[in-house]
């Protein structure tokens, strides 16, 4: 047997990667890689995670203090999951495993003092003799406890800074630290009898008179089948535990404990009746189930177009899973704004469904997964953090939306759900399925080349039509003398909408806007000579400049294609559109709905049920009104400035710009009521706009991928996005341009070009100053290994983010 266990304390820092040796004491048997146990670390006792087992010379060692979990938390597949990431996004490995334990840890901490073994009374009143009357009353409250928390002693004295430490430096007391399991299972007691039913019998009639609660315990008990009775029976026969340690005392019954599970989600269970699959339904279907069945782990893209009956594919294929006893995780991009998949779950497969929300308290968490780690539940709901759901019987992993951006996690670990999905699929001999109307370009790519196999549903379960687009040239509109941003269509498409009592949604594509240069007659864009990329105006030296390469240009004052004037045009806000909206519809009822007015007294979700229950006619916003909601008396939906993000310095900025369309369009007319949708643009003929006006992703793809190819962006390469930050702009300039130089000497044997340093799109964010270097490269692996060996995946000053979704 082993005696030495290599242990990853869960501390989050990134100093501590290496794993530390311990003792396994006699009396702690069970403890196996993968379990989390608690160990003294420095004066505190922490959580740390069994990664190794060895005979060893434990004399040295520490030893293990206590096993947190009856069987170990991770499995082999987590750990091995767990490893990936850790290599793969340059975390630690206890950054990497944080992420498998719900609330991050298992354990709870508390401050805590006690008294020295040895103390010197004398020595103790001379030191207190000089100082204030707290100091006494504090010591005296520890000596007589024996220990006191912080908490507890802050109550006595308020500010207790200065006097622990005081205590604390002349040896008065020492850290003794209070440990609890967090998430510990609720639970109950069942009550059995011990003696055979004759000698209960017996017992029962020869009770005294006095006795009656003790009898009717005891004849409830022989009214049972098995003889027992749970505590919830117990409080409605009002017979309290008193009675039934009176009875155990005497050895007619014994008590043990059970585990109840909290469950907010808890719910009625009924089946939807059965319909026919559709003809693309069935044949998705006949790719997956063998795939799920054949235990060989594979990965499939369904291009579905909204409305095309995904969700139902997905009902089917975890079906199929939970016949073979495999369980299944389901992500969606954000819980609260997909209730409509949560409850079509909750309706097909009842309590075997656990939804991850985020209003769940730590212990509701730690609950859920549990049930999901002990098989009584196979079925998981949630944003991308249920990826890490203890599941031992992975069967399927499903991603819904899954070009949305919130799949990739902006803090460390700076993981890709889809990315680490993949990964845990293939450990686990998993099925994969992605599914999106608008897949990433990187995605779709991989199914083309058979990475994914790739499932298309190109039709409406109910043959509904998709709205029809009016696409708006904002430089004709100028021609003719219209100044107003409300093209003649969508005030035309506007005023029918409110004549016929039916709602509208305005987009106001934001994102960006008045950082770049745009011709008002022609809509030309000023971009880098060299990098393709949109110019960036800088206010206080009135420039423009390349963020990617850095090249300065002056503004010039006429557009150099069409010689016009107005080449200073920077776009315009939500709330001037929604003045000449009030202007030209002076009683219509209308809401904005931006970061502005969201953050205030009305929140998103308020806005958009207001809306939904026709409180107004007109809703108003920026991105966020694109998404999530499907209210059928919308008809029409307007995109005022439908290319704003073309311009940002962002390759990906043409397919945010489709997908955004896309999904824009699509709110239009989504009832009984036919829909339409009016797309006003300065980029008419760019494939973006045309693409998503045509509800035509091929035709988007096919020019999108030719673009990527042609400038090695992904999926031709891999992006590495390094942040450099410091507290004053001259070292975070300098130490970028010292990094940028140090990166190019030693990445040129991987076949890597390195962009920038150029300044964060935030660039100050709490007085910190950020500055970014881009790496493309072919040999993402050997570029990750050298950055780990100079020491970046540790250093506080930098961030480094693989696979950046966000560029700039
Ligand atoms: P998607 O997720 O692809 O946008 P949904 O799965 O939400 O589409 O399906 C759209 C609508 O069609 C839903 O109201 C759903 O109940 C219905 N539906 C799906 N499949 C069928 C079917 N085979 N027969 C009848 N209605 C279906
Ligand atoms: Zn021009
Ligand atoms: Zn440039």
């Amino acid at each position: 047997m082993s005696n030495t266990a290599q242990i990853i304390v869960n501390i989050p820092a990134r100093s501590l990667d290496k794993p530390f040796s311990y003792n396994i004491p006699i009396n702690l048997p069970n403890i196996q890689v993968g379990s989390r146990v608690l160990v003294p670390f420095g004066n505190r006792k922490v959580e740390g995670f069994v990664v190794g087992l060895a005979d060893e010379n434990p004399e040295t060692l520490k030893p293990i203090l206590d096993v947190l979990d009856d069987h170990p938390w991770f499995d082999s597949n987590m750990l091995a999951t767990a490893n990936w990431l850790s290599e793969y996004y340059l975390c630690s490995l206890g950054e990497a495993m944080r992420l498998f334990i719900p609330g991050q840890s298992g354990i709870r901490t508390q401050k805590a003092y006690q008294a020295p073994a040895e103390t010197d009374m004398k020595r103790v009143e001379a030191l207190l003799s000089c100082k204030p009357e707290e100091y006494r009353t504090t010591l005296t409250y520890i000596y007589e406890r024996g220990l006191a928390t912080l908490p507890e002693l802050t109550k006595l004295t308020g500010n207790m800074g200065a006097i622990i430490k005081f205590f604390l430096q002349h040896k008065l007391i020492v850290h003794a630290d209070t440990v609890s399991k967090r998430g510990k299972a609720n639970s109950t007691i069942i009550i059995k009898l011990a003696v055979s039913r004759e000698v209960a019998e017996q017992i029962e009639q020869t009770l005294p008179k006095s006795k009656t609660a003790q009898r009717r315990l005891l004849s409830a008990l022989l009214d049972t089948d098995t003889q027992e009775l749970t505590a919830a029976q117990l409080r409605s026969l009002s017979i309290t535990l008193e009675t039934v340690k009176r009875l155990a005392a005497q050895g007619l019954v014994t008590t043990r404990s059970v585990p109840v599970f909290r469950n907010s989600y808890a719910g009625s269970h009924q089946r939807t009746t059965e319909v026919t699959l559709t003809l693309e339904q069935s044949h998705a279907l006949q790719l997956i189930t063998p795939a799920i069945h054949s235990g060989i782990h594979r990965s499939f893209l369904i291009h579905g177009v909204t409305g095309s009956g995904k969700t139902l594919v997905y009902i089917k294929a975890v079906a199929e899973a939970r016949c073979l006893d495999r369980q299944a995780i389901i992500l969606v991009p954000e819980i609260a704004l997909t209730s409509q998949i949560v409850a079509r779950f909750k309706a097909e497969f009842g309590d075997d469904v656990v939804v991850m929300h985020s209003k769940l308290s730590v212990g509701e968490r730690h609950d859920a997964w549990r049930r999901l780690q002990t098989g009584q539940a196979g079925i998981v709901i949630g944003a991308r953090s249920a990826l890490f759901a203890p599941v031992s019987h992975l069967g399927l992993i499903i991603i819904d939306e899954e070009h949305e951006f919130t799949y990739k996690q902006e803090e460390t670990p700076r993981y890709h759900a889809r990315e680490v999905a993949l990964t845990r699929a293939r450990l686990s001999g998993a099925t994969v399925i992605l599914g999106s109307a608008t897949p990433a370009v990187e995605t779709y790519y991989q199914a083309l080349q058979g990475e994914h196999i790739l499932i298309p549903m190109n039709n409406r379960v109910d043959n509904t039509p998709m709205p029809p687009v009016t696409v708006v040239d904002m430089r004709q509109e100028l021609a003719q003398g219209r100044r107003s941003v409300i093209s003649q269509s969508l005030q035309d498409m506007l005023t029918e909408t409110l004549a016929k009592k039916e709602q509208a949604v305005i987009l106001l594509n934001r994102r960006g806007y008045s950082t770049f240069v745009l011709c008002r007659e022609c809509g030309h864009v000023l971009k880098c000579r060299h990098c393709d990329i949109s110019l960036v105006y800088h206010a206080p030296a009135n420039v423009l400049r390349c963020h990617y390469c850095q090249e300065r240009h002056t503004i010039p004052d006429t557009c150099p294609k069409c010689s016009s004037r107005y080449i200073r045009y920077f776009g315009a806000g939500t709330q001037k559109v929604e003045e000449a909206l009030t202007a030209l519809f002076p009683s219509a009822r209308i809401v904005r709905m931006d970061q502005d007015t969201t953050g205030g007294k009305m929140a998103h979700d308020r806005i958009l049920s207001a809306f939904a229950a026709g409180t107004y006619d007109i809703l108003l916003g920026t991105q966020m009104v694109a998404k999530g909601h499907d209210i059928p008396n919308v008809t029409a939906v307007g995109i005022i400035s439908a290319d704003t993000a073309l311009n940002l310095p962002d390759f990906r900025a043409a397919e945010k710009t489709f997908a955004l369309l896309t999904q824009a369009a699509g709110r239009a007319g989504r009832g009984a009521k036919a829909g339409q949708v009016v797309m006003q643009t300065y980029n008419p003929e760019h494939y973006a706009v045309t693409a998503g006006a045509a509800h035509n992703y091929q035709a988007f793809y096919q020019e999108e991928i030719v673009f990527r190819r042609q400038l090695d962006y992904p999926p031709f390469s891999n992006l590495i996005k390094i942040t450099v930050q410091a507290g004053d702009e001259i070292t975070v300039h300098r130490n970028a341009n010292l990094l940028a130089i140090e990166l190019t000497q030693s990445l040129t044997k991987t076949d890597s070009a390195i962009i920038g340093p150029f300044p964060a799109s935030v660039n100050k964010i709490k007085d910190v100053f950020r500055v970014n270097i881009l790496i493309k490269t072919q040999g993402l692996s050997t570029v990750t290994r050298q950055l780990s060996a100079l020491g970046m995946a540790s250093r506080r000053d930098l961030i480094v983010d693989i696979d950046p979704v966000n560029v700039l």
